[in-house]
């Protein structure tokens, strides 16, 4: 009935998030507001480093992709998960080192990294840095050089995978703004220079072939294509490459037309077939190393709003409107991506109406979704968007100088602030 295993109705007919009422929520800690649940964040994690225990010995490691959502809070709990963090910017890497991550077990990815950034990066140890292009490696060498220290690094690969996912959300193809090309014979330059570099070690390779994902061939593909480079670099260069980041992008459901896979089917699948290339092809089997993001937030995650009012446009459509929209969520915008939405205090009720889902700010295409199915809702019903814990607060702006959400956790049922709302001083605080 639900998209995400955490939800249920109560006695009261109410929307449960993690067990806990989601309409008191909304009642105690105002809307909009972002609730996650921590044991399923939790759980999504460890299901993956269970994966990697047990379909490949436990030789690899977890790494969150934090940009799906990042702050200090859930940087401590995956620290203390023992799972890494991807990180993509100085912001991301300022939130784990306030945190107290553990630096070694930090991938840092991007593809237009700054001096600052690859600094921060040095000074602080991080464990690997995934140099996009040749530029990055050059300023790298230069920096850890200046530093005296020798930086771990990867390369980031483009395997040549069709991903079957959105065309924005793609990135493993040779048309990409993201790493190193192998069928030009780009990413093979890259690994010569980098041996040569004296102040850079190249332990690995990496790749991400995209995004919300729900088939594992492509997966499994990229491996293969992965290892046969690692073949090539040994045979070629007479340097052992001894891990391999396969990245993420595990689907996730958001309506009953999504169909995800179990999570450990697709360490299990990938294992094997790292395994078997490693056999046909003479090498050492590498540390792996993955980076879901979306599917250990995403179902974690749901948004709370206060309905203000509903416009009924005869043999048009039925507007629902909400007290947030595109500045905590703009996916639909993005991408017109769906989702499901639930009247939390109506959770009970049959879900007899399809409306447009609109937010408040000044565009016609902030919307939260068309043609949704949602108990009948009128002014003041608590309006449930589910499956919302990955890429909505961290993709969230103040656009219309709109104040951002405050985000709770909820765990055995009891809840609490893990960011506060922003103030309307908060809005004005860097003006002149
Ligand atoms: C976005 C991203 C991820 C996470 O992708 P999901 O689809 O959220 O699992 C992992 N690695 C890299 C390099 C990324 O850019």
């Amino acid at each position: 009935m639900f998209v995400s295993e955490n939800l249920g109705v109560n006695e009261k007919g109410h929307l449960t998030a993690g067990g806990v009422d989601t309409v008191e929520l909304a009642q105690q800690y105002g809307t909009p507001l972002y609730v996650m649940d921590e044991n399923l964040l939790v759980k999504n994690a460890q299901r993956y480093k269970n994966s990697i225990d047990k379909f490949y010995g436990g030789n690899g490691m977890v790494c969150y992709a934090s940009k799906v959502f990042c702050c200090k809070e859930v940087c401590r709990i995956m620290n203390n998960e023992g799972i890494g963090l991807d990180v993509v910017s100085i912001g991301e890497l300022y939130t784990a080192f306030k945190a107290g991550a553990d630096f070694e077990k930090i991938c840092f990815h991007g593809n237009n990294k700054t001096d600052e950034e690859l600094e921060f990066a040095v000074d602080n140890k991080v464990g690997r840095i995934i140099v996009d292009n040749m530029f990055e490696l050059e300023r790298l060498d230069r920096i850890a050089g200046e530093k005296g220290v020798k930086a771990n690094i990867m390369f980031r690969i483009k395997p040549g995978i069709d991903a079957h996912t959105h065309d924005f959300v793609k990135t493993g193809q040779i048309d990409s703004k993201f790493g190193f090309a192998l069928e030009t014979g780009e990413a093979m330059e890259a690994v010569k220079k980098a041996i040569a570099c004296p102040n850079v070690n190249l332990k690995g390779i990496h790749c991400h072939i995209g995004s919300q994902i729900f088939a594992i061939d492509p997966f499994v593909e990229a491996a293969q294509v992965m290892m046969k480079f690692i073949a090539d670099i040994k045979e070629q260069c007479d340097w052992e490459i001894t891990e391999l980041n396969l990245g993420g992008g595990f689907g996730i459901m958001y309506t009953e037309k999504d169909d995800p896979v179990p999570y450990e089917d697709y360490m299990e699948k990938v294992s094997a077939a790292v395994k078997e290339s490693c056999e046909k092809l003479n090498v050492k089997l590498p540390f792996i190393l993955i980076e879901p993001g979306r599917s250990i937030a995403g179902p974690a995650g749901i948004t709370l709003y206060t309905c203000g009012g509903v416009k009924h446009i005869p043999n048009i459509r039925t507007y629902v409107s909400i007290d947030g929209g595109m500045t905590d969520n703009p996916r639909y915008a993005l991408y017109q991506s769906e989702y499901d939405a639930v009247v939390a205090n109506k959770a009970d009720k049959p879900k007899d109406t399809t409306v447009t889902i609109a937010g408040k700010c000044c565009e016609s295409g902030d919307l939260i979704g068309e043609g949704m199915a949602l108990q009948s809702a009128e002014p003041g019903d608590i309006i449930a968007v589910c499956a919302t814990g990955a890429y909505n607060y961290s993709m969230s702006s103040n656009y219309n100088r709109i104040p951002k959400p405050a985000v709770i956790f909820v765990k055995d049922g009891q809840s609490r602030v893990v960011i506060k709302r922003e103030t309307l001083d908060d809005i004005i605080r860097n003006d002149i």
